[in-house]
């Protein structure tokens, strides 16, 4: 089992994980890295790290596991630092939210990538920062690992074992399939609550508006309070399947535009029973669904056809 974990971005993911492992009585040493020193005080207050570090080569010189949790924009300056400074048997994982970026950006700075995994913790909330990790983010969560044809099997065996000590459940995906299935289900959402929120702004009577924005706009617009640097990176990090949701959105937005104006009822009320079932009968469902299951091993190469 890992001894030394550096936590690389002490903020809602890396604390979390720090946090959750210490829980669940991970026999391990957590070393905070991060550019601020105060965070990293506050981190080790929190009990998240006991000890920290703002130079990513100390932080890493004697580890055995590095947790990469800054906004994904940072991470390839991280990877440069730490790629000399980290010992040959430490793994490199990453929680980045867009995955075929990080992979590249890894592939560029590091000598071997077999001891790189890359994952995806699918759970967060709207606050970020030092403060804002608790153990139990992870819990009955989904964490997707995107693993390449090179990455070693007992590294990949190894990240999964600590996500499942957080109480996760781990899936493998290609990083290809899995930027365009979040770009569709987490990013766009995102997008969509900050350019709502950003609309009403824009309006003229803004003030009263907002007076008047609660319930289902608060609802629909929590995510929207997400911090900005991270959704900057990840529009940047997954811009194709990006465009491609917005792209998809716009048409939908486009065809209800149209039946307004010609007064069509019967095609609006159609738009909307189609989002309804869809709704109540795969994603409601799928949520209910959703129980602890059983844990499939890791395969050591991905399908050709990964579901
Ligand atoms: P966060 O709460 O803002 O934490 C980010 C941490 O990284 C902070 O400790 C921050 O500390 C540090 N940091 C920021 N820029 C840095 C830099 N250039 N160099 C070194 N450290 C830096 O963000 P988060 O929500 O934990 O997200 C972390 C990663 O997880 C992101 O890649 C994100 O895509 C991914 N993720 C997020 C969610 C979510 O819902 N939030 C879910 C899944 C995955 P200082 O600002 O004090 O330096």
């Amino acid at each position: 089992m890992t001894q030394k974990i550096t936590i690389i971005g002490v903020g809602l993911i890396g604390g979390s994980f720090s946090l959750a492992l210490q829980e669940a009585g991970v026999d391990a040493e957590f070393i905070g890295c991060g550019r601020n020193e105060a965070t990293l005080r506050r981190a080790r207050e929190r009990g998240i790290v006991s000890r920290y570090s703002t130079s990513v080569k100390e932080a890493v010189a004697d580890t055995d596991l590095v947790f990469l949790a800054t906004p994904v924009g940072a991470m390839e300056a991280v990877l440069a630092e730490l790629a000399d400074a980290v010992p040959a048997h430490a793994i490199i994982t990453d929680a980045g939210s867009c995955k075929q970026s990080v992979i590249q950006a890894a592939r560029r700075q590091l000598t071997l990538m077999d001891r790189f995994v890359p994952a995806h913790p699918i759970a967060g909330t709207e606050h970020s920062g030092v403060e804002a990790g608790f153990a139990a983010l992870y819990r009955n969560r989904r964490v997707i690992l995107t693993p390449e044809p090179d990455t070693d099997q007992s590294a990949c065996d190894t990240v999964q074992e600590l996500w499942l000590k957080t109480g996760a459940l781990v899936e493998v995906m290609s990083a290809g399939r899995h930027d365009k299935v979040f770009a569709a289900t987490s990013h766009l959402p995102h997008l969509l609550a900050f350019s709502l929120v950003e609309t009403l702004y824009r309006m003229e009577q803004k003030e009263e508006l907002l007076r008047y924005a609660a319930g289902g706009f608060s609802d629909f617009t929590r995510i929207a309070s997400s911090d900005p640097v991270m959704w900057r990176d990840i529009c940047l990090h997954n811009s194709d399947a990006v465009l491609e949701s917005i792209t998809s959105l716009r048409e939908g937005m486009d065809s209800l535009v149209e039946a307004i104006v010609a007064e069509d009822g019967k095609r609006i009320e159609a738009f909307f029973k189609i989002a309804k079932e869809t709704r109540d009968n795969k994603v409601l469902n799928k949520a209910s669904q959703d129980s602890p299951i059983e844990q499939a091993p890791v395969p050591a190469r991905l399908p050709e056809n990964p579901q």
